[in-house]
Order: C-alpha cells, then structure tokens, then sequence
C-alpha cells in the first residue's frame, strides 16, 4: 500500500470543508491566493532569511526592512498594480518595523525554516515545514509559527501539536512550548504541550489520515471561511456561497 503523505495544512483543509479538500489534494486544481497571501509569504521569507541567513553582527533593523523593501519591489508589476496592494504593503512594513523594535534581533535560533518529516502508523508519513525552533535556556525546544494578520478570536492548537510530535520524534528532543506569533500586533499565542494533548491531536490526525483516503462525497462546508478559500473562484456551491454571504453579512 503508498504511504499516505500527511500534512497539519491537510488535516486542517480537510477539516474545515471537504470540498476544498478534493479541489486542493484530488484534483490538485490552481489555488487562487489574495494579495495578503503573497505579501505574507514574501514577510515569512524575509525573517527566514534574515535570521538563517545573515550573521548575527549583520542584523538591525534598517537590514530587516531593507531585505523587506527589496523583495517587494521585485514583485510583479501586475502584483504591485492591484487593489488594496499598497495598504498591504505599508501594514507589513510596520509590523516588521515594530517587530524589530520588539524582538532579539540578534537570537540565534536553533533551525529556521525546519523540514521535517516522521512516520507516525506504518502506512502514513507525517511532514511540515516550521518557520523557527528556538532552543530555550534548559535545552528544550521552542517552535515558533509566524503568523501575518493580527491574533483571530479562536486559535487552532492542532498544527502546533503535530509539529512538536514531528520534532520531537525527528530531534529525540523536548518541546516544552510552540508558539504563533502575529506579526500584526505583535501578540504571542503559546499552547500547552501536554503528553495527552499530543496523544490526542495525533489520533485525531490518523483518524482525519482515514477518513480522507475513504472520502467519495465531498460535501461543502458553507461559512465564513468561504471567504478565504482559495477555490471559492471555480466552487459549485458558489451562488449558494454568494446568497449567504449577503444574507449574514460575511
Ligand atoms: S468556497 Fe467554501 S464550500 Fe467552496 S470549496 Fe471553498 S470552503 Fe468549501
């Protein structure tokens, strides 16, 4: 039997709608990104950079925004000519300026932009990629999730659960916190790491691992999430989406 490849990303898709799931993991469709993703991912690239790249003695903050500003002028010209693009640009711009006022600008994390990948049942591979892992003053690990945008209301501990269990497994080292930091803002949102917190994220994780290879149906899952999905240009349920849209104001 293949291995089947799972990912905190696919848990959560196939979690929040299982349509979008068939449209990004079966029929692998062109995901349509809004203009804050690519800014997103442009600022996720810079502080990867900037703190697995450049020697500590090279690090302030007029490098920090410069690697910033020199990114974003590459970006295409189509890009830069969008709607909202300059707004993006300038809210980035500030949350990395008070990023730097705020954070070590100096740390010497232990890995950036970590790639791990664990077996976790004997047909199911477990992989991700995190943006940092710090290593605390008692030798336990710290994985820290960027986050652009400003902290949500309701935050989803699961990623941050598998990615400590990936690590954990991989380094045969202690995670004792795992963290999101939003960027916007400038909060922290730190989750427990309880053994039988992981045991259940994981169970729950191979159940989800089941469940999507057993999937036929696809139902939609119609909400505010609709909003961000990335699919929502070629749904089928897209009238639908659109009459509930004006009906509950999302
Ligand atoms: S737009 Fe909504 S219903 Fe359609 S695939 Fe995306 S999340 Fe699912």
């Amino acid at each position: 039997m293949a291995v089947f490849r799972l990912s905190p990303l696919r848990v959560r898709v196939f979690n929040t709608c299982h349509l979008r799931y068939r449209y990004q993991y079966v029929d692998k469709l062109q995901a349509r990104l809004r203009p804050a993703d690519t800014a997103g991912s442009l600022v996720h690239n810079v502080l990867c950079d900037f703190f697995g790249k450049l020697p500590r003695d090279e690090r302030d903050s007029e490098r920090l925004i410069a690697m910033f500003e020199e990114r974003w002028a590459a970006l295409s010209p189509r890009y830069l000519r969008m709607t909202g693009v300059d707004e993006l640009h300038d809210r980035n711009l500030s949350a990395l300026q008070e990023f730097a006022q705020r954070e070590d600008l100096g740390a010497e994390p232990f890995q950036v932009e970590a790639y791990v990948q664990v077996q976790i049942a004997p047909e199911v591979t477990l992989f991700g990629r995190m943006d940092r892992i710090d290593e605390e003053p008692d030798g336990t690990l710290h994985i820290i999730d960027y986050k652009t945008g400003s902290h949500p209301g309701d935050v989803d501990a699961s990623q941050l659960q598998l990615y400590a269990i990936m690590v954990e497994s991989k380094l045969e080292r202690t995670v004792s916190r795992a963290s999101f930091w939003y960027l916007d803002g400038g909060s922290v949102w730190t989750t427990e790491l309880r053994p039988a917190d992981k045991e259940q994220t994981l169970a729950r994780a191979l159940a989800a691992a089941k469940d999507m290879q057993r999937e036929r149906e696809y139902e939609p899952t119609i909400a505010p999430h609709c909003a961000d999905c990335p699919f929502l240009y070629t749904c089928a349920v897209r009238d639908e989406i659109a009459q509930r849209r004006q009906a509950e104001g999302w």
